[in-house]
């Protein structure tokens, strides 16, 4: 991939932190400095701003690919994201303001998710589970979920959380390879205006035998009517009643493990991430409070992933609640009862940070800025996205309609594996350009690279790899740890192979360009989606588009295009006068080596149930193959609705 990529973005937009913020800046600045002098001594010194119970001695033990950070000391996770912000003072501080789908509410303070949490790790405890064993979590947007998730780490219980919305074989694969042997779950939810049930997804994931699960913990949300195993399975509230409400937490090595969560499937079958205890902390909450300039006496945050993805891990429980923060959470769609809702809660609660994903600021663009206007957003004051590349249309989108045209918006480049954002600006201190993903946090080392492992210069493309092993990073690959060297070691020795495409610019800031998987290679000439897709989404008629390279006997590979029309051009054009309409915008805008062979008007696009476009599927479709893997696809209508396009 050592081939320039030539067209990328010809963004020229500057925009300076606003003067509100300003102060911080200084604080935050310092930290590159402090970083570069003494990069360990930097992350120790984070690592201090926990609770430990013993200090550590050792900052970094590094036998490649394996890594400890800060082995020698002790510390409780729960403990640092609840109990200590009672001692400290703040008890009464709001940790959570919950919001369910038909409108009711819940307001929980740091002392009430304390004694949450110490009941159910009583609970737990009654329930066989040990330091050690693995717990399912399988539950929506509850507060029960994030309470279920720091009971596990008070006691040294492994957390693997499963979305929500997958299904009972897609659960089971997991509790399997996890080795779980209890699950936490729900009678049903609220999602797009009806109950939709979780239990028997569970029921049905545990019919055949050979799973290790002895109880299923059962939460009441939905009240819709599930089967009972008697002996199996337990009310939550029933257990909890009769629970110890004191709970002696117990300190734990620093390298204790603390979750496995599956990554989204993107690229192929899920791989079953490792994450152990204080360096991932320690990252987490050092990001959440620089990137995002979050102030914990005064920020309302809200994130608005899932529990079940790693954002929800890292930025709505352990980060977030080590900072102390206060935050909304929200059961069900954005679109319920009307596309209103994200807007009026932001309202209602005065959020002032807001992260969320590309796909949902797509979708926002899609339905049209009038439903925003009725609310007042002007509480927001950081506005952050993570989860895919952000074309710079949206970016601006972002910036100005929901952000009034002031709020930095910071663009987070991090994966399940990193635990933690790796590449971002700071609010405070970072002049912003729309699309780039900026440059790497304080303490973490980023280069791209050629297929030699040659760093490219300012200017150009290539492979996306971390330098040095960084404190949040995956341990291994759960169960398989030969997959662990394979993917991210193999390729470049003691550095990680993110696998995603990036250039430099003339700033030596970083770009994102997708998948190393999806870069098209046409005539020789590289080409990657994310620039292409960006071009077609600055044509004002496309809400949301996604390319790829199908085989293509003349020029090696050929791009074609899936675009899903804005509402009121798709009225207004035939399907043959956008296509040609997009394919000439996209020589104009990059040249004509990149202009489509093909492109299809689609009413969407096939994503992962985290959101994420599945290429892989589209290059299937286009080629005319099975599809492979398809498990973590959101809607399987999708490829079929597209396929009928294609004929
Ligand atoms: P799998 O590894 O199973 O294919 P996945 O990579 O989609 O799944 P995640 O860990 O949820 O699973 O996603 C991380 C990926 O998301 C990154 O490798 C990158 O491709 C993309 N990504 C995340 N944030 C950004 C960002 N800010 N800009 C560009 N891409 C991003
Ligand atoms: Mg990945």
């Amino acid at each position: 991939m050592s081939d320039r990529i030539d067209h990328l973005l010809n963004e020229t937009r500057r925009f300076a932190p606003p003067e509100a913020l300003a102060g911080a800046s200084a604080t935050s600045a310092a930290l590159y400095e402090r970083a570069r002098e003494d990069r360990l001594g930097f992350w120790a010194e984070q690592a201090r701003e926990l609770q430990w119970a013993t200090p550590f001695t050792e900052v970094l033990d590094w036998e490649p690919p394996h890594a400890r950070w800060f082995h020698d000391g002790t510390l409780n996770v729960a403990v640092n994201c609840l109990d200590r912000h009672v001692e400290a003072g703040h008890g009464d501080r709001v940790a959570l303001r919950w919001e369910g789908e038909p409108g009711d509410r819940r307001t929980l303070t740091y002392a009430d998710m304390t004694a949450e949490v110490k009941r159910l790790a009583n609970v737990l405890t009654s329930l066989g589970v040990r330091a050690g064993d693995r717990v399912a979590i399988y539950l929506p947007m509850l507060p029960e979920a994030v309470a279920a998730m720091l009971a596990c780490a008070r006691i040294g219980a492994v957390h693997t959380a499963v979305f929500g919305g997958f299904s009972p074989s897609n659960l089971r694969g997991r509790i399997d390879d996890a080795g779980a042997t209890l699950v936490i779950t729900t009678d049903g939810a609220w999602r797009k205006g009806k109950v939709f049930p979780l239990k028997p997804t569970v029921d049905e994931a545990l019919r055949e035998p050979g799973h290790g699960v002895t109880n299923v913990l059962v939460v009441r949300r939905g009240e819709n009517e599930i089967e009972w195993t008697p002996g199996r399975d337990v009310w939550y509230h029933d257990a909890m009643a009769a629970a110890d409400a004191e709970h002696e937490a117990e300190a734990f090595p620093a390298e204790h493990p603390l979750f496995i969560l599956y990554t989204s499937g993107t690229t192929g079958k899920p791989k079953g991430i490792l994450h152990t205890s204080a360096g991932y902390l320690t990252q987490t909450a050092f990001t959440h409070r620089h990137v995002f300039d979050l102030k914990p006496e005064s920020d309302v945050y809200w994130c608005t992933a899932d529990i079940g993805w790693v954002t929800g891990h890292s930025y709505i429980v352990y980060g977030p609640m080590a900072n102390g923060t206060t935050q909304v959470m929200h059961e069900g769609t954005f679109d319920t009862p009307t596309p209103e809702r994200p807007w009026q809660i932001i309202e209602r609660y005065g959020v002032t940070v807001f992260y969320t994903a590309p796909t949902a600021i797509r979708t926002f663009m899609k339905l049209g800025r009038q439903h925003t206007q009725s609310s007042d957003l002007s509480s927001l004051r950081v506005l952050g996205t993570v989860g895919e590349p952000i074309n710079p249309e949206a970016w601006m989108w972002y910036r100005e309609v929901i952000g009034g045209g002031t709020t930095p918006v910071m663009d987070t480049w991090w994966q399940t594996e990193t635990g933690a954002i790796m590449i971002s600006g700071l609010a405070s201190v970072t002049t912003l350009k729309p699309g780039s993903a900026q440059v790497p946090i304080p303490g973490i080392d980023i280069d791209v690279v050629d297929e030699q492992g040659e760093p490219v210069g300012d200017g150009d493309g290539g492979l996306l790899v971390v330098t040095s092993p960084w404190p949040s990073m995956l341990r291994t690959i759960w169960g398989d740890d030969d997959r662990y060297r394979e993917t991210y070691w193999q390729k470049f020795g003691d550095r990680y192979f993110a696998g995603d495409g990036a250039r430099k610019d003339d700033d030596g800031e970083i770009w994102l360009l997708g998948r190393v998987d999806d870069v098209m290679n046409v005539s020789g000439h590289r080409l990657s989606t994310a620039e292409i897709e960006s071009s077609l989404v600055a044509h004002e008629s496309t809400a949301e588009a996604a390319v790829v390279g199908a085989s293509d006997e003349t020029t090696g590979q050929a791009v074609v295009a899936f675009v899903i029309l804005k509402q009121r051009f798709a009225d207004e054009l035939t399907v043959e006068e956008s296509e040609a309409v997009l394919r000439k915008h996209v020589a104009a805008e990059i040249g004509a080596i990149a202009r489509p062979r093909q492109v299809f008007i689609v009413p969407d696009l096939p994503k992962t149930r985290s959101g994420k476009i599945m290429r892989r599927l589209l290059r299937d479709l286009a080629e005319g193959r099975d599809l492979g893997d398809t498990t973590t696809l959101a809607d399987q209508t999708v490829v079929d609705a597209i396929r009928s396009q294609l004929r």
